[in-house]
């Protein structure tokens, strides 16, 4: 194989990158990005670099000299518009055309909008480098941020922007946050937490409409009620960036279909990072994660893959959100879980297992990082629920 490219510029290409040429492949690389910035790092965009505002030197994956050591062509600033599988060719937003022999899809998600709930509005999404910096620039004390969607980015923000001193509310369609992925105890927790620190929380709300209102926004709720806000932020979920491959002939279902050893059905085609969905065999799942260590392994994985290897990638999902002093770290899966146990609860620190068909599948622990290491092997190990949980009924 003398000839790599790679579309989507950030992280789960960097580490391919640094796997390829690890395992000694000296062919060309060549990475293409929609974005103007080398990769760099989203997780602090909702944390310090929102409160801070975003030094694009900081935040970079790799300093500029990497890329040229590496011998990287770079494409930044350029969106790959379609695949052609069989001709093995990648066609540029400008017409280039690029013929691979082996081709890495990591064009990861997008931010979910609002749909026509923010037309005519300026509603804020938190994804990219420029989004933060946008929306940096519009914070300052006493303001009222509005943040419609209380999953883990909308509650980062949140949290961070509520530290600042702006007034913050937040508008969850579920009853409580986080309830669909981490059930109800979780989700409690979460809440009380947020509220303790002064967020208000606007639970089992469907937004209704937003218009401009006095250098402002009126943010309307199914139930009546009526909020006027300074800054608005829609934190409603991520899809994965497959537009550019519709025709192409790729199996698309919420991400890229992919084997257990990141394959597409296409020769010379693998994919990693947020935009895969994959068959995980520890789970006996097809899954899709959209985790940053996730992006890092598969990155790494889906390279090998590449160049010749046959291995399932298997691993323990593992994610973190941090918000105020509580830094949360899961490891597993929660989904469809039969069992949730409350091992540990108080102020400030919670650990709650996930159970199903008979094993131990996830574990949440708040501001309890040792016990995580445990879990983790007990759910590589499949150990029997019972024998993790021995008090649940
Ligand atoms: C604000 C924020 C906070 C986060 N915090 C955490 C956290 O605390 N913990 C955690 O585990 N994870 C966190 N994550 C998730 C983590 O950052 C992602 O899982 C990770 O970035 C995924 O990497 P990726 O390389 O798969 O894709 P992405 O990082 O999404 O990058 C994909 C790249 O592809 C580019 N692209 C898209 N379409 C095209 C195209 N057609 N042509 C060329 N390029 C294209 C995009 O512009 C983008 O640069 C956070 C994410 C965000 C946005």
């Amino acid at each position: 194989m003398r000839r790599v490219v790679i579309v989507g510029a950030s992280l789960a290409a960097t580490h391919a990158i640094e796997a390829l040429r690890q395992e000694g492949y000296q062919g060309d690389i060549t990475l293409v990005g929609a974005e103007p910035h080398l990769p760099y790092d989203r997780p602090p965009l909702s944390k310090a670099a929102l409160q801070d505002g975003p030094d694009t030197t900081e935040l970079l994956l790799r300093p500029p000299q990497w890329y040229v050591e590496h011998a990287v062509d770079l494409r930044l600033g350029q969106p790959a518009t379609a695949l052609d599988p069989g001709l093995r060719r990648v066609t540029l937003e400008d017409g280039t055309e690029l013929p691979y022999e082996g081709l890495v899809i990591a064009t990861g998600s997008q931010a979910r909008s609002l749909g026509p709930a923010d037309q005519g509005v300026p509603v804020n999404t938190l994804r990219t480098l420029d989004h933060c910096l946008t929306l940096h620039e519009q914070l300052a004390p006493g303001r009222h941020m509005v943040v419609i969607g209380g999953g883990f980015i909308g509650l980062e923000v949140a949290a961070t922007v509520r530290r600042m001193g702006l007034d913050v509310s937040v508008v969850e369609m579920a009853p409580v946050p986080l309830t669909r992925v981490l059930g109800d105890e979780v989700g409690h927790w979460f809440s009380k937490y947020q509220e303790g620190n002064g967020v208000r929380l606007h639970c089992g709300s469907v937004l209704d409409g937003m218009e401009p209102s006095s250098g402002g926004t009126r943010v309307r709720l199914l139930d009546g009620v009526s909020l006027s806000a300074d800054l608005v932020v829609a934190g409603v979920g991520a899809r994965p960036a497959t537009d550019w491959l519709e025709g192409s002939g790729l199996a698309l279902s919420d991400g890229v279909l992919c084997d257990s050893s990141l394959r597409t059905a296409a020769p010379g085609v693998v994919a990693a990072g947020d935009i895969v969905r994959w068959y995980n065999p520890l789970f006996d799942e097809e899954m899709r994660v959209e985790q940053w260590s996730n992006a890092v392994e598969q990155g790494r994985h889906a390279a090998t893959t590449l160049l010749g290897t046959d291995e399932p990638y298997a691993p323990v999902p593992y994610f973190w959100s941090d918000q105020f002093d509580a830094k949360m770290r899961f490891v597993g899966r929660a989904n469809a879980a039969d069992h949730v146990h409350i091992e540990r609860s108080d102020e400030s620190s919670l650990v709650a297992l996930f159970g199903r068909d008979g094993v131990i599948r996830g574990a949440l622990c708040v501001n309890a990082p040792r016990q995580l290491a445990v879990y983790r092997k007990a759910i590589l190990e499949r150990i029997p629920w019972g024998d993790v949980v021995r008090n649940d009924g």
